[in-house]
């Protein structure tokens, strides 16, 4: 059976706001998304495997800003 894991795509857009960087690591309930020391977001790789397809990070950006994108293995 293939098993599901997700890649999430950050638009560059997303960085020219730091509240919607904030925004994000705020919503996700899996703590997906994390600030660099920059104040810029980013994904953390060990917990994109508890995504539950929430799309709370996509309704809390523009259109387009942020993609999950799922992909299988076997
Ligand atoms: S879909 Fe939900 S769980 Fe997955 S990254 Fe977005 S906010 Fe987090």
């Amino acid at each position: 059976m293939a098993a599901m894991f997700i890649r999430v795509d950050i638009a560059d857009s997303v960085q020219d706001d730091p509240a919607v960087c904030q925004q994000l690591v705020e919503v996700c309930p899996v703590d997906i998304f994390e600030l660099d020391d920059g104040g810029r977001v980013r994904t953390v790789e060990d917990n994109l495997d508890e995504c539950t397809l929430c799309d709370l990070c996509i309704d809390a950006t523009q259109p387009g800003q942020i993609d999950v994108v799922k992909l299988y293995r076997e």
